[in-house]
């Protein structure tokens, strides 16, 4: 099983400021208020971290469900030759 892990991305000097999960590239802030002492800057994003579900990379998976749905082109061409 792949492990996620919080990346720290950006720094301003020694206090992350900026991270992302290494599983789902999800983005995670430092709030300002945070910013100033490093010890909670990284609590906030490991809290941050620890609390997000990871969401898959890509969304194929949900386009491709909204494709088979039983919607659209049938009724169209139905609709036509009922017509004439
Ligand atoms: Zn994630």
């Amino acid at each position: 099983m792949i492990q996620r892990r919080l990346r720290v991305i950006q720094w301003l000097s020694t206090t992350p400021a900026l991270a992302v999960c290494t599983l789902c590239n999800r983005e995670f802030k430092v709030p300002l208020g945070a910013l100033r002492n490093t010890a909670d800057a990284q609590a906030n994003l490991q809290e941050q971290f620890d609390r997000h579900e990871c969401e898959p990379p890509d969304c194929s998976r949900a386009a491709d469900a909204f494709a088979k749905s039983p919607t659209g082109t049938k009724k169209k061409t139905t609709a036509k030759r009922v017509r004439r």
